[in-house]
């Protein structure tokens, strides 16, 4: 997106906010499309978490995505936005018999990840199809927050216990019709994810009513230019043909999907700023914003370094900065980071702010959360409001009555 057009949506929508360029969307949603367009079948479910307003979940339907879902709500907001059932796929870890159940009674696609909830679940309802998370035990993964398919991870039905999900399958005569694993995030070695498909594929033989086989996720985008990323094109011609082996040898063409969210919006996402303070100590000069990890959480919680833009004067002469929230506590978004001269009240422009950013937004230090706006088509759209104090107090049951103030005596002036 142009600076122009950020500068003008700080200006009518106020910052903080969260801009996301449909543009960038949807050639992302293309270019997966056709790095595995050899497939015959192939399904993208967009990871709703990711980033799951509304009206971005329906510009996924309307460019033929599914969705996959981690929670009932996400089920629900799912729907909401128009998808049919069957395009939704429920892929939840360590949720409860009830919730899976309320899913299978909104019609969506069923995913199970462990041997106690499948045996519970094919006990009662063993007509219901369900899909069965494979943990391969694949390390891949570029931090071990994110990495899910390692030998210790809660994530996945293991490998090695196979035998026992035969079982289970066997004596509840439910019908598996799906296989799918996500090994973690930031895939780069290709081999390694051929690797972990050969054992998905090797778990397949198993089963005889597959639909689809679901290699999940976890494609890595730029953060800044010269970042290594998936070479999605070389996955696409390599897994798509061994696919396509694959089908012929089970005999049948299945589909072949994935879930992916930060591949889709995490580049389409720009979060703007403004600089409240410039503050020079004796080592370093912070620039503090009027945001935090209340807004941008990823940068604390994972180390993710989101590239840094002083959109209000990006031709200033570059100078070293820690630009720093305004959370009571250890805030930083980035340290010494090269930026075009910052002045108060200029608007700092975070890249790859489209996923894991609004979607783990809070309320901490009883801030607001930031507006959300779609750019589509050269007009920005209003998508979320910005909170008010009464979002903030809306769900308090306020005791009052079972507290009195305390009398302060009258001070002598
Ligand atoms: C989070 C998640 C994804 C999306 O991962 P990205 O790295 O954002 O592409 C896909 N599948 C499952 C099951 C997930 O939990």
């Amino acid at each position: 997106m142009k600076h122009a057009d950020l500068l003008n949506i700080a200006d009518e929508f106020g910052a903080p906010v969260y801009v996301y360029d449909t543009e960038k969307i949807t050639s992302q949603f293309k270019r997966l499309t056709k790095a595995f367009s050899s497939v015959p079948n192939l399904k993208l479910n967009y990871a709703a978490k990711a980033l799951s307003n509304l009206s971005i979940l329906r510009l996924m339907n309307s460019l033929g995505s599914g969705l996959d879902t981690v929670s009932i709500q996400e089920v629900r907001l799912g729907l909401l936005a128009g998808f049919s059932p069957e395009d939704i796929i429920y892929t939840p870890n360590g949720v409860s018999l009830e919730e899976i159940e309320e899913a299978t009674r909104l019609g969506v696609k069923i995913n199970i990840d462990n041997l106690s909830i499948l045996e519970q679940f094919g006990t009662r309802h063993p007509h219901v199809p369900v899909c069965i998370r494979i943990n391969p035990h694949v390390m891949a993964g570029g931090n071990t927050k994110i990495s899910v398919g390692h030998i210790d991870s809660k994530f996945g039905i293991s490998i090695h216990q196979i035998p026992h999900l035969l079982r289970i399958v066997e004596l509840t005569k439910m019908n598996i019709n799906g296989i799918h694993m996500h090994t973690g995030s930031d895939i780069l070695d290709i081999e390694v994810f051929l690797y972990a498909s050969e054992i998905l594929f090797e778990t397949a033989k198993h089963f005889e009513d597959l639909e689809f086989i679901d290699f999940g996720s976890g494609f890595k985008v730029p953060y800044k230019s010269g970042d290594i990323q998936t070479n999605i094109e070389e996955l696409g011609q390599k897994l798509g043909s061994r696919f396509n082996a694959f089908c012929k040898e089970y005999g049948r063409d299945l589909t072949l999907a994935f879930e992916p969210g930060k591949f889709l919006v995490s580049e389409a996402g720009y979060f703007l700023a403004r600089v409240n303070v410039v503050k020079q100590t004796t080592s370093t000069v912070f620039a503090s914003v009027d945001s935090g990890f209340n807004h941008l959480i990823r940068p604390m919680l994972y180390g993710a370094s989101h590239e840094i833009i002083n959109i209000s004067n990006p031709e200033g002469r570059e100078r070293y900065y820690s630009v720093v929230g305004y959370i009571c506590e250890t805030d930083t978004f980035g340290s010494n980071r090269r930026i075009s001269e910052i002045r108060e009240g200029d608007i700092l422009c975070f890249r790859n702010a489209g996923a894991y950013c609004f979607t783990m937004s809070s309320n901490y230090n009883s801030r607001y959360r930031p507006a959300e706006v779609m750019w589509h088509k050269g007009k920005a759209h209003l998508i979320t409001k910005r909170e008010t104090f009464e979002d903030i107090i809306r769900n308090q049951v306020d005791q009052a009555e079972l507290f009195q103030p305390v009398k302060r005596k009258a001070v002598a002036k």
